[in-house]
């Protein structure tokens, strides 16, 4: 993943649109199906397999970690895989390593009789002071109803690094970050075209480069999305997804200490939280994750849906799609490395160094004898993405709805996409995840809940084959009779919220509501320790209604913090919130 230069890269990336030249998709079908031009009889498997809970019991049977570990020391094999590194190269180099992805995209092509389509994306661009044509590795799965032309995304950067962003001679692994990523997707494509797995929506697969001196891969695929009006309906991003040993792929802070192991928790970083589209994606595949998938899984997956859309100061891949719209979010493992930062004195990680390799070799035969990512575990987390995605491209289209309040009822009205019978509810008060989903009969239901307390409210229409459309918007309601939120003659003008989640992780939700706008001229959050030492201060925009602010305070502490919102400098209210990540 990529630090620091991100925030640059981004701020530019207006610039990067127009500086990305010869864009193009090297084979015309690929093109033609993610534009949503072409006959899906065409593509049609001779078997369908599309009754969504077949698909995700083949998936947990079919998925390999002998597969995963195989593409892993494949990729490690070619030495130094920089975006800048040699093209030419047969065996080393991030040509040689996009000429092996495409080639493997093209096997599994051939041994699904075409129905899966290979290709490139081209695009010229200067990475590292050297203008040159980058490749992003893609694989198309067409779907069978164009009459939703979005598409649904997996992907992972291929290129690596080590302690120079811009070093190609150096040993550069990458086999936790991000061989382990591009492996999923890898595994990914093999498994849905192979099986005969038939969506109404395309699903594509991409590899992409550049990620780590300014996630321009991922750049690319979007300027060609906008371009195109190609519309994304889901993007999961894999990076760091398979390492599970602290002091091995993680460090203390970011993991508890050495050689503890987790390899149960992964988590899902997504941007936003009241009505963030990426936010509802994370829950979406959590949801189908417990009810479609869990029960033929060997040992449980924990699911962890993050507050902020990374670690802190960190990004990668998603960002660039949700920038533009789209809903993204990124799977990372539980014991992931600390902040990946090489230029500060002592720094001992193995992510982004020479030393992020496969594991060791006791007998030096040249083969790593003790392996450092867990390939069951990159298995599981391959299982959450595949389910994921296979039911964000096989179900219906979004509903939206409205609550109305008596009391301690909810009252929900589906208002749009009314012809299912079934449709799910889903509400939550101040975690990230849904406190529950309720299965609602028809378009009207009701909800008795326990009163004075706030809640989001979301929909998701359900098909004739059982399958959920990714939630709608979060609609706010309050069970004391009043509807979002609405204002009366007792309410304070502003009122100051329970964080969420509390306890947080890397960062907490901190939510003010104001009921009528009071006169200032400056509003304030302020977070300060227990023993009143002020941490941060920072100005806000304050609007009419549910306002939200990220605080993000990194790994390794454990305490109360206070939080408090100043108008004019002055606190009008403070809350307590408790830290323990
Ligand atoms: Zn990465």
């Amino acid at each position: 993943m990529i630090r620091q230069l991100l925030f640059l890269a981004l701020s530019f990336s207006s610039l990067q649109m127009k500086a990305q030249t010869h864009v193009r998709i090297t084979s015309a079908s690929a093109d033609s199906v993610m534009r949503g031009r072409y006959n899906p009889a065409q593509f049609a498997p001779a078997f369908p397999i599309n009754y969504p809970p077949h698909i995700a019991q083949w998936i947990a049977r079919q998925v390999s970690p002998d597969t995963l570990r195989a593409n892993i020391l494949k990729l490690a094999s070619f030495q130094n895989r920089n975006t800048a590194s040699d093209t030419l190269s047969g065996s080393r180099g991030i040509g040689a390593a996009r000429r092996w992805i495409h080639g493997e995209f093209s096997r599994y092509a051939r041994e699904s009789n075409g129905r899966l389509l290979p290709a490139f994306q081209e695009f010229d661009f200067n990475v590292c002071n050297l203008m040159s044509r980058h490749s992003n590795v893609i694989a198309v799965l067409p779907g069978t109803d164009t009459a939703d032309r979005s598409i649904v995304l997996i992907e992972g950067h291929f290129d690596s690094r080590c302690e120079g962003n811009c070093d190609t001679a150096c040993l550069a692994e990458g086999v936790e970050d991000n061989a382990t990523g591009t492996a999923l997707v890898m595994e990914l494509a093999r498994v849905f075209s192979r099986n005969g797995f038939a969506f109404p929506r395309t699903i594509v697969f991409m590899a992409t480069t550049g990620e780590e001196q300014g996630l321009y891969g991922a750049q690319a695929f979007v300027n060609y999305a906008l371009r195109n009006g190609v519309a994304i309906r889901a993007v999961i991003n894999n990076d760091v997804s398979g390492g599970i040993i602290c002091g091995k792929t993680a460090s203390p802070p970011g993991c508890p200490g050495e050689n503890l192991i987790d390899s149960i928790r992964v988590r899902l970083f997504s941007a936003g939280n009241i009505n963030s589209p990426s936010k509802q994606l994370a829950r979406f595949v959590k949801l189908q994750y417990a009810e479609m998938l869990r029960q033929h899984m060997d040992v449980p997956s924990d699911i962890q849906i993050m507050s902020p859309e990374d670690r802190t100061g960190r990004g990668g891949d998603h960002i660039p799609f949700r920038q533009n719209g789209f809903p993204a979010i990124r799977l990372t493992s539980a014991h992931e490395h600390g902040d990946a930062d090489v230029s500060k004195p002592g720094y001992s990680d193995r992510q982004h160094s020479t030393r992020d390799r496969a594991g060791i070799d006791f007998n030096s035969d040249g083969l790593p004898d003790s392996f450092f990512v867990d390939f069951r575990y990159l298995a599981r987390n391959t299982c959450i993405n595949a389910c994921g995605a296979a039911m964000a491209a096989a179900g219906p289209a979004r509903p939206d709805l409205q609550v109305q309040v008596s009391g301690k009822t909810l009252f929900t009205t589906i208002t749009r996409e009314t012809q299912y019978t079934w449709y799910r509810i889903a509400i939550r008060s101040t975690s990230q995840d849904w406190d529950t989903v309720f299965t609602q009969h028809g378009v009207s239901g009701s909800f008795l809940m326990p009163e004075g307390r706030s809640y989001y409210i979301s929909a998701a229409a359900v098909d004739s084959n059982g399958v959920e459309s990714i939630f709608s918007r979060e609609v706010t309601a309050q069970t004391t009779g009043l509807l979002d939120f609405g204002s009366s003659s007792e309410t304070p003008d502003i009122e100051l919220k329970q964080n969420h989640p509390n306890p947080f992780d890397l960062a907490t939700w901190i939510v003010v509501h104001v009921n009528r706008m009071p006169r200032f001229r400056k509003a304030e959050l302020q977070v300060s320790d227990a023993g009143g030492r002020v941490l941060r201060r920072w100005p806000v925009e304050l609007r009419q209604g549910t306002n939200e602010y990220l605080y993000e305070h990194g790994e390794g502490m454990r305490g109360i913090l206070h939080y408090s919102i100043l108008l004019d400098g002055r606190p009008m209210q403070t809350r307590s919130m408790v830290f323990a990540n």
